[in-house]
């Protein structure tokens, strides 16, 4: 191979296609597809991918004209070809440039231009003809101190692919200097010579050297195994300065081993076995390991209800994908990510599991990366981004909770981690198992409907029901309380009767609570009550959102912040006042109403601080509050068996928001939070405060009617052409100036008529079914302005098989040189998930 195919890391659209590089001899054997190169770019230098090799430069390039790979900069390729090739789809699929893409799977300590170092690993033997045969490399990395990686790139250009298999194999490792605050510790071990080196030597030890005769004789009956200083002169009970004397007779090597960063390496995790499936549990996970076993790629919907046991399934499928010598990859929501979660997969599968979330650092994050790409550790379990694990062989994606937003990520790539688990499960021939107890109606039409011959986004997915509780434990009761007739009969109070009845009732009989506050769309704003004024962020046009800690306003889209006002600043009016329900208010709104009550408070505000979430979990857990308020936070997979109540403050709050999914969001949000009810011998009871108690989205979830809600808001969909049955694509234009911004936006608009017309698609979204098309808009988005510029955006809406990100992608090359001339800022989101 003599050329490199690179994708430089310049995330814009002119660069987005790949640049050939020769390949120098002395890089030769280091260079392949995935590998992280250093390469000249006119007068810069800039990181790449390398995403191909090839034999020759193309036929119209001179070979010699090209110029060379400046650096290769890790040992190992931190990507694989089938991460690239993923890269590749994710570019096509969302839009988004292919370094962009490719970035995204790289964790962020590999990001930067740190130097590597490369060290033997703690313990490893080496034979004499391994010695010899590797031209001195092992001779130099012997010494003890880790050697930078691109001095050996240099000394020893030959041995590349020895480097790297020791690598893999776990013989030498490669790291880089991590900057964290909690950065590597690095531990003082002894590395012992052989036993019977030892015992020999302590024959010959002079007897006034006692000490060290001991130590000898302690080290020989001890085993070869390195140990840590300190923890020897403990069980030896001996002086630091008898294990040094030992050293300098070279009979003990000491040397600093850097230890990973294992967060959950100080915690004890009691082994746990599979548990006896309950007939509905067998009957689910047959169809999963039978996925398992063929080896070809399947996706299954797990519609199981709260408390039905979906991750003992889960469990269960992982052990027998192990047992094929495949790995796994577990997403959960970021917030759901608790050490309770971590625990339940740890204690199955012990030093087997990586963890991956955002509360890490980057050290801790890139160590638990390296245990997956250097197979230490078989199961990933993580947030979103825990899909790009890079594992060799994946047998089985679980993605638990699979209707969380959070799955979507919001900035480019704005990829779905659900979509890419079934495109990573195809090129695997692996089994995908996406759970939840209120699916997304994309993939419960999916599921339902596969049989049909309807093409959906994302294939045809298995279904598979769990509608009971394990153990027969009912779901708990739910009652609405309609918040209009509090009012009429003179209850002014945040909490209704029954909802004030039943906290006390807990309060008597030492029991535990949830309260939610569903605060989406229900800001704490500002408002004059004699002019109407409400306090707006100078840049954004969004409501400031009113934070009494600090007595300030804040905009939480661009962190600008003002003085809390005392007058109205338009009409000097005194009764401006603050809006909406915060959570620090129903926090002092309890402390009034039940005297003694002990209140933990969850938000964004109480939680930012890490390990904070996990400090206030336990806390509640043993019993220290009788209450855990929060926001959205709380609904998510926690298990508490003392929580008997859960109550939910204007659970119709996020109703009304612009957003044809508000509806869904809301009965989703419910039904987990009132899940949280009666999981153990205590029965549960859910009340529901709300101002518009007789829409669906609330009786269903009083009658735990999954399958009728979603029935009717499926109709709705089709009716209205919105996903699942017909797609979006959103295109946003941001700019100083409302004139540029219509004028750049009705461009692309007839631009993508164009284009789709020129390839035979029809625009009416009347009648069933059809290829069909339509571009809404430009309109203002619904943040009209965001950091002093303004938003518009078009919708493209379609249906059938239209490849609607090519009309997207041609419409906007076609205008691509106005755009960039003009200053306009482009943003486009495929299938997107926030509406607002
Ligand atoms: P889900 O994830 O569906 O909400 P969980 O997996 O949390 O449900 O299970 C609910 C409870 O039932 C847990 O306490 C779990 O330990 C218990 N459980 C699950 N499967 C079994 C089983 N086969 N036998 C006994 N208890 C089980
Ligand atoms: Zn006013
Ligand atoms: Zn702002």
């Amino acid at each position: 191979m003599t050329v490199a195919r690179v994708i430089v890391d310049v995330p814009s659209r002119d660069t987005d296609r790949p640049f050939d590089y020769a390949i120098p001899e002395r890089l030769k054997d280091w260079v392949e597809v995935g590998s992280r190169v250093a390469v000249p770019f006119g007068p810069r230098k800039l990181q790449g991918i390398v995403t191909a090799l090839a034999e020759d430069a193309d036929a119209d390039v001179d070979l010699a004209k090209l110029k060379p790979l400046e650096d290769v900069l890790d040992a190992l390729p931190p990507l694989s070809a089938e991460l690239v090739e993923l890269g590749e789809w994710m570019s096509r699929r969302w839009l988004c440039p292919l370094t962009v893409a490719l970035q995204a799977m790289l964790p962020a300590a590999l990001k930067g231009r740190s130097e590597k170092y490369v060290s033997p690993a703690a313990g490893v033997q080496w034979t004499d003809g391994e010695i010899a045969d590797s031209g001195g490399l092992l001779l130099a990395l012997g010494k003890g101190k880790p050697l930078k990686l691109d001095a050996l790139l240099r000394q020893y250009p030959e041995q590349g692919p020895t480097l790297k298999r020791w690598i893999r194999q776990g013989r030498l490792e490669e790291k880089q200097q991590v900057e964290d605050k909690s950065a590597g510790k690095s531990v003082l071990t002894v590395f012992p010579g052989p036993p019977e080196k030892l015992l020999q030597a302590a024959e010959n030890m002079p007897a006034r050297a006692s000490k060290q005769r001991e130590l000898l004789r302690f080290l020989a009956v001890r085993g070869a195994e390195p140990v840590a200083v300190a923890r020897l002169t403990e069980e030896a009970a001996v002086a630091l300065s008898t294990v040094r004397a030992l050293e300098e007779k070279g009979l003990v090597e000491i040397r600093p081993v850097t230890e990973d960063r294992d967060p959950y390496a100080d915690r004890d995790f009691p082994a746990s076995s599979p548990m006896t499936l309950t007939p509905k549990q067998a009957a689910a996970l047959a169809p999963i390991q039978a996925a398992i076993d063929a080896r070809e790629a399947g996706a299954f919907l797990l519609h199981g209800v709260t408390g039905s046991g979906k991750t003992e399934v889960y469990l269960q499928a992982i052990q027998r994908c192990l047992e094929q010598g495949r790995e796994a990859i577990v997403l959960v929501p970021e917030i759901s990510l608790t050490p309770q979660m971590v625990e339940r997969f740890k204690s199955r599968f012990g030093s087997k599991v990586a963890v991956l979330h955002s509360r890490l650092s980057n050290g801790e994050r890139y160590d638990e990366w390296r245990k997956i790409r250097e197979g230490r550790a078989q199961v990933a379990v993580g947030a979103r981004s825990a899909i790009f694990a890079p594992f060799a062989s994946i047998g089985l994606i679980v993605i638990d909770e699979e209707h969380e937003t959070s799955y979507k990520q919001e900035e480019s790539p704005k990829y779905h981690a659900r979509d890419v688990s079934i495109e990573r499960a195809r090129q695997h021939g692996a089994a995908v198992v996406l759970g939840s107890a209120t699916p997304s109606l994309e993939t419960y039409e999916a599921a339902k409907h596969a049989r049909g011959g309807r093409r959906s986004g994302l294939g045809d997915i298995g279904y598979i029901a769990m509608p009971e509780r394990v153990a027969n434990r009912p779901l708990p009761g739910v009652s609405i309380v309609d918040m209009r007739e509090e009012l009429k009969m003179g209850n002014r109070a945040m909490f209704s009767r029954p909802l004030a009845d039943a906290i006390r009732d807990r309060l008597e009989k030492q029991e535990q609570m949830v309260l939610l506050l569903n605060r989406r769309g229900y800001a704490t704003f500002v408002m004059c009550r004699s002019c109407g004024y409400t306090a707006a962020c100078p840049h954004c046009e969004i409501s400031l959102t009113y934070h009494r800690g600090s007595a300030n306003l804040r905009c939480h889209y661009c962190g600008y912040s003002e003085a809390e006002p005392k007058t109205c600043p338009s009409c000097e009016s005194p009764h401006i006042r603050f809006f909406g329900t915060g959570t620090q208010k129903v926090e002092e709104a309890l402390a009034a109403a039940f005297p003694g009550i002990r209140v933990i408070r969850m938000d964004v505000d109480t939680t930012t601080e890490k390990g904070s979430h996990e400090r206030w979990l336990t806390e509640f857990r043993e019993r220290r509050a009788d209450v855990l308020l929060g926001t959205q936070m709380v609904a998510k997979g926690l298990d508490f068996p003392y929580v008997t109540l859960v109550g939910v403050l204007a659970a119709d709050a996020a109703l009304r928001l612009p957003d044809f999914r508000a509806a869904e969001r809301t009965f989703q949000l419910l039904t987990q939070v009132a899940g949280r009810a009666g999981r153990h011998e205590l029965p549960g009871e859910v009340i529901i405060q709300a101002y518009e108690p007789d829409h669906e989205a609330i009786t269903s979830v009083q009658g735990h009617d999954y399958d009728g809600f979603v029935e009717r808001a499926l109709l709705l969909r089709n009716q209205l052409g919105y996903p699942p049955y017909g797609r979006l694509i959103c295109v946003t234009f941001s700019h100083e100036s409302v004139p540029m911004l219509l004028s750049v936006g009705e461009r692309f608009a007839s631009a993508a008529r164009e284009t789709a017309s020129g390839m035979g698609v029809g625009r009416s979204f009347d009648g069933a079914g059809g290829d069909a098309l339509e571009v809404l808009g430009p309109v203002s988005s619904p943040i009209a302005r965001l950091k002093d510029r303004y938003r518009f955006q078009c919708m493209v809406k379609y249906r059938g098989e239209v490849d609607a990100s090519q009309v997207v992608s041609r419409a906007l090359a076609g205008m691509a040189d106005a755009v960039k001339k003009g200053g306009v800022q482009v943003s486009v989101d495929v299938d997107p998930q926030m509406m607002l």
